[in-house]
């Protein structure tokens, strides 16, 4: 497995340049984009999906938080050298997001690099926002990078949905690792549903102290794509190459970027309610697997039948 430490790696650079100030890299999205996006109304399947809609953060496990909306999720891991932000929502939902993690204790500020799912403007509208407030590193897949960078893709569910453009500083490949103040975060490239789609896994505390596995995965639902002909070159084989890769991954806290993948509000409440391991099933990820590994099946054999 490769590894790159890159905390270590800007260590090293900010002690070879002692008193330098950082030159900030343009961004690529101008402020006026970004808060005309901010402010425009959330409307069709957006707002139907209430992928805005307010969710109260919470702590999942360990340095592990919840900062999403009712719908779409946003993660933030923690430690003392800065923290990580995975994905970005829509990019109206980027106040609510800052608040959450404000709400937690924590400072929007503080995020030293920002990841991202896929390239789907419910999970990357709102990171040009969040890359505006935090002057964070966004880190991406080769795949997405360009979708990410254009601020819209070019097939797909949100196929043409405008959001703002973020900058990519830097690409992550499978089996790379963000390592920051202890914690360390591997990517895991699980194309299908988009190009890059990276799932992250990292090890946290459980609140009985114990080490568990978090996986948070990228999504493989097909979301009505065009299987035949392929809405991207190779697109049968990326599913089927992800849902071969995840057979071998283990994981006792399985995370999702939609509630319902992961029954979030439904955990929430048994953890409110006094179950410290709401969030914890060693058989989710496999389950969740096998579901979307069936689905695309039946999508394909019925895509295929209608050709
Ligand atoms: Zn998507």
């Amino acid at each position: 497995m490769k590894r790159i430490i890159i905390a270590a790696m800007f260590a090293a650079i900010g002690a070879g340049c002692a008193g330098a100030q950082p030159v900030p890299a343009s961004r690529l999205a101008t402020d006026a984009q970004i808060d005309a996006a901010q402010a425009a109304p959330v409307e069709g399947f957006a707002k139907e999906g209430r992928w805005n809609e307010p969710f109260a953060p919470f702590t999942i496990a360990g340095n592990l938080h919840y900062v999403g909306t009712a719908t779409v999720s946003a993660f933030l891991i923690t430690t003392p050298d800065g923290h990580v932000l995975i994905d970005g929502v829509l990019a109206q939902s980027v106040p609510q997001i800052i608040g959450n993690i404000k709400a937690l204790g924590f400072d929007i500020a503080d995020v030293k690099y920002l990841l991202n799912t896929h390239a789907h403007i419910d999970h990357a509208g709102g990171l040009a926002g969040l890359q505006r407030a935090s002057g964070a590193q966004m880190l991406a897949s080769a795949a997405d990078k360009p979708f990410l960078e254009a601020g819209a893709i070019d097939h797909g569910p949100s196929q043409g949905m405008r959001f703002p453009p973020v900058r990519v500083d830097r690409l992550i490949g499978d089996g790379d690792v963000i390592a920051l103040g202890g914690a360390a975060l591997t990517a895991h490239l699980t194309p299908g549903h988009s190009p890059g789609c990276t799932s992250w896994s990292l090890p946290v505390k459980a609140a009985d102290g114990t080490q568990r596995q978090a996986f948070l995965h990228c999504s493989a639902t097909v979301a009505g794509q065009s299987l035949v002909p392929e809405a991207y070159p190779g697109m049968v084989a990326a599913f089927r190459g992800t849902f071969a890769k995840v057979k071998g991954i283990r994981a006792d806290i399985f995370l999702a970027n939609h509630d319902n993948f992961f029954a979030l509000a439904d955990k929430r409440r048994r953890q409110i309610a006094g179950d410290a391991n709401a969030f914890v099933n060693p058989d989710e990820l496999q389950g969740f697997n096998s579901r979307m590994e069936a689905q695309f099946e039946g999508d394909l054999k019925q895509q295929a039948a209608k050709r």
